[in-house]
């Protein structure tokens, strides 16, 4: 009766840190893709030459700082 009930224990334990592997991942790969977004968010890729770069100015057409040409704020799709 004590060996059913101990192995059910280690049975419950394996699972618990299973599940809690499972979710520290899960957790882990959500917060990466946040992140992954949040630093997208502000970068630009240059119509023109093709240069990206960051900006965090709230201006509508941000300038390339590579040839000086306006651009329009557009999401950049991830690779
Ligand atoms: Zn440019």
């Amino acid at each position: 009766m004590i060996r059913v009930s101990l192995s059910a224990l280690v049975t419950i334990y394996l699972l618990l840190f299973l599940a809690a592997v499972f979710l520290l991942w899960i957790v882990g790969e959500w917060n990466r893709r946040r992140r992954e977004q949040r630093a997208l968010r502000h970068r630009l890729r240059c119509v023109i030459c093709a240069f990206e770069f960051e900006d965090r100015t709230p201006t509508l057409l941000p300038r390339c700082p590579r040839c000086g040409s306006l651009n329009e704020r557009f999401k950049l799709d991830r690779i």
